[in-house]
């Protein structure tokens, strides 16, 4: 299966030739279990999104929040994100997948609405395969429309290698969520290589600092330069930032005196199930 060869033709590196083994074969065959799991979990709704709240780290309000993907395995049980969105990426399930996340996010957004809570911000990752390839507005478009949430209640956070893999297409896409009024988001920023004059040329809302710098900011002083630049960085750009991965008080207070006062992280909050957020809200 054409699948299977790309999937360990790229675990093996390229021109990498390899005798067979049986190990070989029982990854093969691990691989096209997943997969066909994978395509079951959507039929049978075994998806969740847990919500990770976002402060302002100063007066411990809720700014907002992140809609985290898990997947609920009826034997493995709950799977994070990492250990199948890259299969899911692979394959192309990824954009069923995705769109169900969109769909979801902004109902459940729209029902704490409903249910009289104070509005928040919705941020939901998108994924590499879903941002280039599929007409992202329409789709956005259409899942205000069913879900009766304003665009402002939304947020898309895309990555760095996104915005520059396809300057033209993405930019177009940008323009007319943010004309529309969604908020965008560059994750993880600083993992990736962007060039920051190409940057400034993107209708973006906020810049979410890589959890790697803010792992480091008690310990290593280059941590804390980098981090500051970030912050710096993003205010001369008009853009908010807000650091991902906040787990101690002392990386709280670092990023406050840098002038970051927004932030997620084990500190505040884990992602929630929806039935904590509530508890949470409260
Ligand atoms: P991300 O978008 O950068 O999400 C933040 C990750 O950091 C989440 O991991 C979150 O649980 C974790 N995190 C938050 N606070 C802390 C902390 O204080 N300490 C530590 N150690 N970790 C913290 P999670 O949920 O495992 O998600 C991993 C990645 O999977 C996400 O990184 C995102 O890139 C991707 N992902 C999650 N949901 C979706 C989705 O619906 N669609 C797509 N395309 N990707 C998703
Ligand atoms: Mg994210
Ligand atoms: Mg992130
Ligand atoms: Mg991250």
């Amino acid at each position: 299966c054409a699948e299977v060869a790309m999937y360990r033709a790229k675990e093996m590196g390229r021109n990498n030739y390899q005798f067979y083994t049986p190990d070989m074969n029982a990854r093969a065959h691990e691989f096209l279990e997943m997969e066909n799991d994978l395509r079951r979990a959507l039929d049978e709704d075994q998806f969740v999104l847990h919500y990770q709240p976002q402060v302002d780290m100063i007066t411990g309000q809720l700014m907002g929040v992140e809609a985290l993907l898990r997947w609920q395995h009826p034997q493995k049980g709950m799977i994070p994100p990492g250990d199948f969105i890259p299969l899911a990426e692979q394959t192309g399930l990824i954009i069923p997948i995705g769109d169900w996340v969109l769909r979801t996010a902004c109902a459940q957004n729209r029902a704490w609405q409903d249910a009289g809570h104070p509005p928040v911000t919705m941020a939901v990752n998108i994924s590499m395969r879903q941002f280039l390839q599929t007409d992202l507005v329409t789709e956005i478009t259409r899942t205000l429309e069913t879900t009766g949430l304003a665009p402002q209640f939304l947020e898309i956070e895309i990555t760095e290698s996104m915005l520059m893999s396809d300057f033209d297409n993405s930019l177009a896409t940008l323009q007319a969520l943010s004309r529309m009024g969604v908020r965008i988001a560059i994750d993880d920023f600083g993992s990736g290589f962007s060039s920051l004059s190409h940057l400034r040329l993107f209708p973006l809302h906020r810049l979410k600092i890589d959890r790697s710098f803010v792992r480091d900011l008690g310990d290593a002083p280059q941590s804390r330069a980098i981090a500051g630049s970030i912050v710096s960085l993003a205010w001369n750009l008009g853009l908010e930032p807000i650091a991902e991965g906040v787990e101690i008080e002392e990386q709280r207070d670092i990023l406050c005196e840098l002038g970051c006062r927004q932030a997620q992280g084990f500190l505040f909050a884990r992602p929630l199930a929806a039935a904590d957020f509530i508890e949470f809200l409260r």
